[in-house]
């Protein structure tokens, strides 16, 4: 992934003053964003270090990793729906941004994931991530902890999807991750996500940034995650 700069401070730079505008909701949702962001800002020196001390291989422009599906909770897309929605080309960027929001939701609609047969397969289906662009990410600074935190000692190569696996060693970075669901989802005062697109959706109702989505997709989707962690 070749990194993209200045989306958090984009973040920081929309100020309080517009916090008193807007609903209850939309603060809570702040608020929580503001607590996932802060958690970015003090692991960063952490995660470099344990990236340096490890060896990991992981490259800028390397991006098999994120055509394989990616969750978040709800807290770590605000500043991402923050960021988008406040940039001059919103309106302009919106209808594609919806567009590929529809095809995402209705991708993991379809996936009946407790099947393990169905679940294998819509990974190695391989549905690129709606924020990939020409193998970069769009939101690099603001991306959730599930890619911020995920890296590897292995090959890239081994990272793509083949025909036959190979090994992938991953470093264990699960304590900063939870850190981010947990606070976030204290700050937040519920905790919710799932896929990106999803989250992403649950994010901007909350801010009242509006969506043009098949609500009715939106639950199935919901459902699938309930049921998920049902059986967890
Ligand atoms: S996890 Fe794998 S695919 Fe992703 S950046 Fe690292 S090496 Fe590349
Ligand atoms: S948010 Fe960015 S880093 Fe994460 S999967 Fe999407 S494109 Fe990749």
């Amino acid at each position: 992934m070749r990194r993209v700069p200045a989306a958090s401070q984009a973040v920081a730079d929309l100020g309080d003053e517009k916090v008193a505008s807007v609903s209850q909701d939309a603060r809570r949702a702040r608020r929580a964003g503001k607590v996932v962001l802060q958690i970015y800002r003090e692991s960063a020196a952490y995660v470099a270090a344990v990236a340096e001390s490890q060896g990991v291989t992981c490259r800028t422009g390397c991006s098999h990793c994120c055509k394989l599906p990616a969750t978040s909770t709800v807290p770590e897309m605000v500043p991402v729906v923050e960021y988008l929605a406040s940039r001059s080309d919103w309106k302009k960027r919106r209808p594609a941004l919806e567009r590929e929001l529809r095809h995402q939701l209705a991708e993991f609609a379809t996936v009946d994931v407790l099947d393990e047969g169905e679940r294998v397969a819509f990974f190695r289906r391989q549905l690129a991530c709606m924020f990939l662009k020409e193998d970069r990410c769009e939101i690099y600074s603001l991306r959730p902890a599930v890619c911020r935190y995920h890296m590897v000692v292995s090959p890239p190569a081994n990272c793509e999807v083949g025909p036959e696996p190979r090994p992938i060693a991953l470093v264990d970075m699960q304590r900063v991750e939870n850190t981010v669901a947990i606070e976030g989802a204290k700050a937040l005062g519920e905790l919710t996500g799932g896929p990106i697109a999803l989250a992403f959706v649950l994010a901007a109702d909350l801010l009242g940034v509006e969506l043009d989505v098949d609500r009715t997709l939106l639950d199935r989707v919901t459902n699938v995650c309930i049921a998920v962690r049902a059986h967890a």
